[in-house]
């Protein structure tokens, strides 16, 4: 199980989310078989997704987040319902590139420089909630920040990190995301920066053996901070026949004859590929419901 814990600060100006995606991450790869730069790349957003999900007031609220750019991996999309629990899904999940010069795998060359990344907020309002911003980085973490500032004006900062074995598992996966409340004064601002500056890697936290509590208190070290809630989240797809039968619906008339002349069909989740059939005789009665 993966694990969301967040800390708030003294003066409740400053809250931060931490992550250990580690399960969420590997399902990925299981699910998707991702070559190794993709499940960094999907990983962080469904980590990003996660965070940003956790916390929405509504039992049923939803937030999507969707990385288009211009790299080779395709568009990414990743779900989080308001427990933290997300699916996610790539549209190419195998790309081969070498590591960039860091040495580390090069997430940017994966996902692109030139694109947007997307977020659609549904809180069970008429309309969902839209907001959309040009890629600036293509790492995910800093796009998620300059998400956050340019279309919610709030400052934050957000780290992500996946480390992935030669045998394509999933070594570790974590990451955090401080938000700063309007009223932060700037001397909370002043010691978030330090903190900062002054931390290591997610991932070298998490491999030091730091717990998610441990990194989401040290993120707001000198604030007094109070653990607020600590929450198992999970891979979770919501798919359901009647969700598929709706899709279906949708098509029209003419396409559901038609499948139903080819002898039925399948339909496939993206995000978890679970398969629904349909005979010929369940199409049609779809028609004529
Ligand atoms: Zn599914």
């Amino acid at each position: 199980m993966g694990r969301i814990v967040r800390t708030i600060s003294k003066d409740a100006s400053v809250v931060c989310s931490a992550i250990d995606g580690k399960d969420i991450v590997s399902r990925i790869e299981q699910i998707h078989k991702t070559s190794a730069v993709v499940t960094a790349g999907l990983g962080r957003l469904a980590m990003a997704a996660s965070l940003l999900g956790f916390g929405l007031k509504g039992d049923n609220d939803s937030v999507t987040v969707r990385v288009a750019g211009d790299g080779p991996a395709g568009a990414l999309i990743c779900v989080s319902d308001s427990m933290g629990n997300v699916k996610a899904y790539v549209q190419n999940p195998v790309v081969e590139i070498p590591l960039n010069d860091k040495g580390k795998l090069d997430v940017r060359g994966a996902v692109g420089t030139n694109g947007t990344l997307s977020v659609v907020k549904d809180l069970g309002l008429k309309e969902p909630y839209c907001g959309q911003v040009p890629l600036v980085s293509g790492e995910i973490a800093e796009d998620i920040t300059n998400y956050l500032a340019v279309s919610e004006q709030v400052p934050s900062v957000c780290a992500l990190g996946v480390l992935v074995n030669p045998d394509l598992t999933v070594k570790c996966a974590g990451g955090f995301l401080i938000q700063l409340l309007p009223f932060a004064q700037d001397s909370a601002i002043d010691q978030i920066e330090k903190n900062i500056n002054g931390m290591e890697s997610v991932t070298q936290l998490i491999s030091s053996g730091m717990t998610t509590e441990d990194i989401a208190l040290k993120a707001l070290e000198g604030l007094d901070p109070n653990v607020l809630d600590d929450f198992e989240v999970s891979y979770r797809c919501d798919c359901s026949r009647k969700r598929v039968e709706n899709a279906l619906i949708s098509l029209g008339r003419k396409d559901l004859e038609d499948l139903a002349k080819d002898g039925g069909t399948d339909v496939e989740c993206h995000f978890c590929e679970k398969r629904y059939h349909f005979t010929p005789e369940e199409i049609l009665r779809l028609i004529h419901n």
